[in-house]
């Protein structure tokens, strides 16, 4: 499938202005995510891009292309603006169109997973005689994502989990209308990192320097013979050369300790989230998930970030992890509250309950111990004393990814780690709703 993907407006024509954006920018983010998330996760599918970079392109020059090249769709991304009221998404097909023609057949499948992903009104599907509808000889869409000049919409685009959401959006609607094949995603990952540092207050300014430059970065810590480092990741690929080309536009912002880390991993593209890595959500976003299903749950978000982050471990998948063993803290199976075994260590049924912990703190901090054990080989770091009492009988780095954990952590537990990750996707979902919620109450 030959996808031709044109981010509306650029260089001197800025389109839609708003709230300090400008839309050919917004557009621009949202279409090279959707290429980066094609080019990563599926198989039959081509791209072509009116433009990559902030330059000026005709209207006639984009649908000329497009046509020549022989693109199967034509796929146009945009921001609206009115009157600083109204928003939402909308998106258009030309309007000489019947509502049962292929084109819009495509548009109401792109356009119900697109809504399911970016937490906008429903404007509808429309018709329109714009000239990148009319004068492409394949099928071709126009999306309107959000309103620049309205205040809510203009706060989520400034959030790049918005624009990647958005992007998945198009993408999930491209892969059920097209039948895009996903890749059996085993091979090598390439992490571009921007910087590594001892002091976290260090990393933590070269993310901001980065994002000032339109890269996204975030800190991640890891272990190195011990010691305890803050890495900048600025990007993951599955392709060497969009990592070099990545470390080319950090070197451009004038940023020089800039390198590829080479990984092995053997999974699909959900499963293959790995055990050791940052956490999204902070500690009251886990905190605020568990009461909102569990009023009386107890408040651990912190333990987990903080015991996760020395460890280097995803502790808000841990924190998933737990509320999965614990039924949300309401201990419905045969490990007791008191206990403060978040993680069923231990615990094989009715006659052993498995292990105790004096406090919640220890409980967590076992928890993550015991994730330690199984996601790397590496000695445990030394800061806090060993209190997981099943450490040493874990086979070291016998599970780099939560999928790996199933029928070792949990036996059999054939979908245990896809349950976890199930879960935490519902945690992420749910604190993006709630930066929605919170928005509409600033207004
Ligand atoms: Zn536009």
């Amino acid at each position: 499938m030959k996808l031709y993907l044109d981010p509306g407006h650029g260089g001197r024509d800025p389109g839609a202005t708003g709230n300090g954006l400008q839309e050919k920018n917004i557009a621009l983010d949202i279409a090279l995510r959707i290429r980066t998330i094609l080019a990563n996760d599926y198989n039959n599918v081509e791209v072509t891009m009116s433009r990559t970079t902030d330059r000026f392109v005709s209207l006639s020059a984009r649908t000329n292309e497009a046509n020549a090249w022989g693109a199967d769709y034509f796929l146009s991304i945009h921001c609206n603006a009115f009157n600083g009221s109204a928003r939402g998404y909308e998106d258009f097909i030309h309007s000489s169109l019947s509502d049962t023609s292929q084109t819009a057949r495509y548009q109401a499948t792109i356009h119900s997973e697109v809504l399911k992903q970016n937490n906008l009104p429903d404007r509808g599907r429309k018709k329109a005689n714009f000239h990148v509808l009319r004068e492409t000889v394949m099928s071709a869409l126009l999306t309107e994502n959000g309103f620049i000049d309205n205040n809510t919409d203009a706060a989520l685009m400034r959030e790049a989990s918005w624009r990647q959401a958005v992007a998945q959006g198009h993408v999930n609607g491209l892969e059920a209308a097209f039948g895009l094949e996903r890749k059996e995603s085993s091979g090598t990952l390439y992490r571009v990192i921007a910087g590594s540092f001892k002091e976290k207050g260090n990393a933590e300014k070269r993310v901001e320097n980065l994002q000032s430059n339109g890269i996204d970065a975030f800190v991640s810590s890891t272990q190195i013979s011990g010691e305890l480092w803050y890495r900048v990741q600025a990007g993951a690929f599955r392709n060497r050369q969009n990592a070099q080309q990545r470390v080319s536009e950090i070197k451009e912002a004038g940023i020089e300790d800039v390198f590829i880390i080479e990984q092995n991993i053997a999974a699909t593209a959900v499963s293959d989230y790995m055990i050791l890595g940052p956490s999204r959500l902070s500690p009251e976003q886990m905190d605020r998930y568990a009461r909102s299903i569990h009023p009386d749950a107890p408040l651990l978000g912190s333990y987990y970030l903080r015991f996760g982050e020395y460890y280097g471990i995803r502790g808000d998948v841990a924190f998933a992890q737990a509320l999965h063993e614990t039924d949300y803290f309401r201990f419905t199976g045969v490990v007791q509250p008191d206990q403060n075994n978040y993680a069923g260590i231990g615990a094989t049924g009715p006659d052993n309950p498995g292990a105790s912990f004096y406090t919640p703190r220890d409980g967590v901090l076992a928890h993550l111990q015991h994730l330690f054990a199984y996601a790397s080989s590496e000695p445990l770091p030394e800061k806090y004393p060993l209190v997981d009492p099943r450490f040493d009988l874990v086979q070291r780095g016998s599970a780099p990814t939560w999928v790996a954990l199933n029928g070792k952590w949990a036996v059999p537990g054939d979908r245990y780690g896809q349950l976890i990750l199930a879960l935490y996707e519902r945690m992420v979902e749910a604190s993006i709703n709630e930066l929605g919620a919170l928005l509409q109450e600033l207004q």
